[in-house]
């Protein structure tokens, strides 16, 4: 090599070496947020028994301050995490859809009531219609293309900004170890409420 190319090559290593570690390393201690759907995933087994038992402290703790806690923390974590880059909700959830909302999709589509049906849902004997594929038909590169006629159970999800957080814990936990958003705000509210330390020193 030249020794003008070599020159070149030091500068532009010297550059971008020593930024990339510390870049992310601000980033990763600013937010300590967990993003990757399979640590998120490894978590949530290893996690199990705490958790349960996180389930059991958590009906004995005022409605109100938890509500308050817990939407507090799903505004901060649900800015800093893009769903547009998981999706993972949209591939892995059964959509319920009500009678008024296929109704509302099909029109949208332009397509006759029968022709959706046939399409993208299917029907339990006890009348109950559901998406009839998983990942949902209508996501597409991780955006939903019928966003603003989406079903009311997408709307919700995941439901963290609700009240009576603590009816709903059955949810919430089948959904820890999906969903980034309700993994790092149910990690959040174990420090917040120092559950660890007070499990510990029962
Ligand atoms: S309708 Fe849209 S928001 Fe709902 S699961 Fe499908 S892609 Fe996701
Ligand atoms: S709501 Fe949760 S699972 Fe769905 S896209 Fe957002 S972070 Fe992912």
């Amino acid at each position: 090599m030249h020794i003008v190319d070599k020159l070149y090559l030091f500068i532009i290593l010297a550059t971008i070496l020593p930024i990339r570690p510390y870049f992310y390393n601000i980033q990763t201690q600013k937010h300590d947020i967990i993003t990757s759907l399979s640590v998120i995933s490894e978590q949530s087994l290893a996690h199990f028994d705490q958790n349960e038992r996180f389930k059991t402290y958590l009906k004995h703790v005022e409605i109100s301050d938890l509500d308050q806690k817990v939407q507090e923390l799903n505004h901060e974590v649900s800015t800093i995490i893009d769903c547009q880059q998981c999706g993972n909700c949209c591939k892995t959830l059964m959509i319920v859809v009500t009678d008024e909302e296929a109704d509302r999709v099909s029109i949208g589509l332009e397509k006759s009531r029968t022709a959706f049906d046939l399409q993208y849902l299917e029907k339990g004997s006890n009348g109950l219609m559901l998406m009839n594929s998983m990942p949902c038909s209508f996501l597409n590169d991780n955006s939903c293309t019928i966003y603003e006629n989406r079903f009311e159970g997408c709307r919700e999800f995941p439901a963290l900004h609700l009240p009576d957080f603590n009816k709903r814990l059955f949810a919430h936990f089948m959904h820890y170890g999906r969903c980034p958003i309700i993994f790092n705000v149910i990690e959040r509210l174990k420090i917040e409420l120092n559950f660890e330390n007070c499990n510990e020193s029962r």
